[in-house]
């Protein structure tokens, strides 16, 4: 079918009030976002319900776009005609003349919003359904197991036609739950645990940690990939890229490998933490996994979380990896993870990490590293800030650290 609407429908429905409009406003604007492509569309509120005129624009590419809305439970491609019978039938007609494979059942289901139409639903259902009967020889009524149910819902502003329901994005609207920081890797759970974020309608900027020259220009342009495949979902993301070798190098010179990872993790929060503060960001997000390896275990997690006082949210904590790598490839973040370079921790990767780190050791061995204050800061003040968009094609431009803060 051709549409000429998409008819829209929110989530959340327990929001009330104030804070139901500010969350429709958001999804709003998200969508007029994706509509700036198409200039002939356009959004309409009528009577409680919006719906997208497309004017003559392709319904598939805003389809596609629709599909990351979050704060959209689902949305309907339609056909809109006015409130008179003998248009209805034809409508309903031609949108069960437009599969490809012409269905063998069909069931009518009228929703008469409109009371001041002068039939009645069961009349109506019957007064389309054999309209189209009498057209299509073939064609049967199933009231069970149709192949196609089509609604045709009679408003005061006119009838809308339809029979397919796209599930959308769900979730809460971008932007409506404040800032984290996403500690971004080029793995494969990282991207996830963000996307995860943002459908509870968290604003995240995302940080990665580069080794320079021991990680390549091409794991760098990765982790932007990345970012940009998550910008579909909301307006731009910042990205933190921060330079990560000189702690890497001082830490391996320790000669203490087993918690090698461990000091690591804790210096990489320690450094997202003052990113956060910078930023004005509530908590940091990572795509941690219980178990999944040695700095995973639960007393790993205990001795790299006591370095940060601001919360850690870990998305996918709990889930099995199979699952993870079926909503990286849903949200179309997996083809780019599997890439295979190289990441800072592969490369310094020990032997043997330990999976039951001692807090006190630990403790003890970062109270002996004078340099590490210095170090830490040295690395946030040197850290470079891109912002990226969805629509960008090309390498996006640096923005001056010195720029972005005065
Ligand atoms: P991922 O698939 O996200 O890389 P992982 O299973 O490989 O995760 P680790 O490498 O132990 O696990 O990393 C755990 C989490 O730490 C990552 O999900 C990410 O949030 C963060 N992290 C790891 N390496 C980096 C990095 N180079 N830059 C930013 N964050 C990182
Ligand atoms: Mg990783």
């Amino acid at each position: 079918m051709q549409p000429d609407h998409i008819l829209l429908r929110f989530g959340e429905l327990t929001l009330k009030g104030r804070n139901r409009s500010r969350f429709e406003n958001q999804v709003v604007s998200h969508v007029q976002r994706i509509l700036k492509g198409y200039p002939n569309a356009s959004l309409s509120k009528t009577f409680g319900r919006v719906y997208i005129e497309l004017n003559g624009e392709p319904y598939e590419p805003i389809k596609e776009g629709l599909k990351k809305v979050f704060g959209l439970s689902s949305f309907s491609p339609v056909l809109k005609c006015a409130v008179d019978l003998e248009e209805i039938q034809k409508v309903a007609l031609s949108a069960m003349l437009s599969f490809s494979k012409e269905p063998k059942t069909f069931k009518v289901r009228v929703k008469r919003a409109y009371k001041a139409f002068p039939y009645v639903t069961q009349e109506l259902n019957h007064l389309i359904g054999s309209y189209v009967l009498r057209q299509m020889k073939d064609l049967k009524v199933d009231v069970h197991h149709p192949e196609v149910e089509l609604t045709v819902e009679i408003r005061e502003e006119g009838t809308f036609v339809y029979s397919e329901t796209v599930q959308g994005a769900k979730g809460l609207p971008v932007d409506s739950s404040g800032k984290s920081m996403l500690m971004l890797s080029g793995g494969i759970d990282s991207p996830v645990a963000g996307w995860y974020a943002m459908r509870r309608g968290i604003q995240i900027e995302a940080v990665h940690f580069h080794s320079y020259p021991y990680t390549s220009e091409r794991a760098k342009q990765k982790v932007i990939d990345l970012t940009r495949i998550l910008s579909e979902y909301t307006k731009e993301i910042k990205l933190h890229l921060v330079p990560f070798t000189e702690i890497q190098t001082r830490l391996k010179q320790m000669k203490n490998d087993n918690l090698l990872i461990t000091l690591m993790r804790r210096a990489m929060f320690r450094i997202t933490e003052k990113l956060a503060e910078k930023e004005q960001a509530m908590a940091i997000i990572t795509g941690e996994n219980l178990g999944q390896v040695a700095s995973q275990t639960m007393p790993s997690l205990h001795v790299i979380n006591k370095v940060t006082g601001i919360p850690v949210l870990r998305p996918l904590i709990m889930m099995e990896k199979q699952e993870i790598i079926r909503v990286a490839e849903e949200i179309g973040t997996y083809e780019t993870s599997i890439l295979p370079y190289e990441d800072c921790c592969t490369i310094f990767l020990p032997k043997s990490p330990s999976t039951n780190p001692n807090l006190r050791l630990v403790e003890k061995l970062e109270a002996g590293m004078d340099w590490m204050d210095e170090e830490i800061d040295r690395a946030v003040r040197d850290t470079e800030v891109m912002t990226i968009t969805s629509d960008m094609k090309d390498e996006p431009e640096l923005s001056d650290e010195f720029e972005r803060l005065f």
